[in-house]
C-alpha cells in the first residue's frame, strides 16, 4: 500500500504540460492506473495531491467515472 501511494505520489500531471512526470505518459499512466486499482481493490481511500491544479481533479474525475461505470478499456 505504501508502494501504490508512493507511486501516486510520483506519478502526477506536470502543471504545465499534462504529462506524467514519471513517465511521460498523457493523463493517468499506467504505474498510477495500477496503483489506484490496487488501493481502490483493497478498499482504501484514494488521496490524489490537493496541491495540484485542475489536471489532477480532471484525471481524479475520470478515474472516478471509470471505476463508477465499471470497466471501460
Ligand atoms: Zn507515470
Amino acid at each position: 500500500m505504501a508502494v501504490a501511494r508512493a507511486t501516486l505520489a510520483l506519478h502526477v500531471p506536470d502543471r504545465e504540460t499534462g504529462l506524467c512526470v514519471a513517465c511521460l505518459a498523457a493523463g493517468p499512466c499506467e504505474p498510477a492506473n495500477d496503483a489506484v486499482n490496487l488501493l481502490v481493490g483493497l478498499g482504501l481511500p484514494v488521496c490524489p495531491p490537493v496541491t495540484r491544479r485542475m489536471s489532477w481533479r480532471n484525471w481524479w474525475h475520470r478515474v472516478r467515472r471509470r471505476f463508477a461505470g465499471g470497466p471501460q478499456l
